[in-house]
């Protein structure tokens, strides 16, 4: 079949569009692997609460160290959530850096975090469990992640944009 070549450009274009999600998240995967990591929690709380003051963040924010990096196996780096104590960060261990800092922080600012988590492990065992069951209705959250949410975030962390 040959595709006329007007049609063939808009092909491309809409290739290039609806794959973005997935060079973009790699882009940012690869700028947050190679980003100087924070050695010790000292300074993941200074940074944290200097990144907290540039978005005037005010609540309290804790941080949740997963230490055995369970977040590895099923493949996040971090999230930001919340418990009866308010609002905090679960990062991987070998993840931790200024700029996972700052992507998560501006989920906080822009996304709210409403979603409750109360501990690593349950977050963990949530995506395990959507992993198991997907369902269709989780589709159009799902999308909304991968092309707004996600790539809003990354830009933040890495130019300080707030989109
Ligand atoms: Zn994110």
């Amino acid at each position: 079949m040959r595709i006329p070549k007007k049609l063939r450009k808009y092909a491309l274009w809409l290739f290039i569009a609806s794959a973005y999600p997935i060079y973009s998240n790699e882009i940012f995967a690869t700028i947050q692997d190679v980003w100087p990591k924070i050695k010790t929690t000292e300074e993941a709380i200074r940074i944290l609460n200097e990144e907290k003051s540039k978005l005037g963040i005010e609540v309290k924010v804790a941080l949740a160290m997963d230490q055995e990096d369970k977040f590895k196996e099923i493949n996040i780096g971090a999230f930001c959530g919340r418990n009866e104590e308010g609002y905090f960060i679960g990062i991987g261990k070998p993840s931790l850096s200024r700029f996972v800092i700052r992507h998560e922080l501006y989920h906080l600012f822009r996304d709210g975090c409403k979603g409750f988590a109360p501990t690593i492990d349950y977050v963990v065992e949530k995506v395990r469990e959507e992993e198991r069951n997907p369902r269709i209705m989780d589709l159009v959250p799902f999308i909304k992640r991968k092309y707004l949410i996600e790539p809003r975030a990354n830009i933040y962390a890495l130019t300080g944009l707030k989109l």
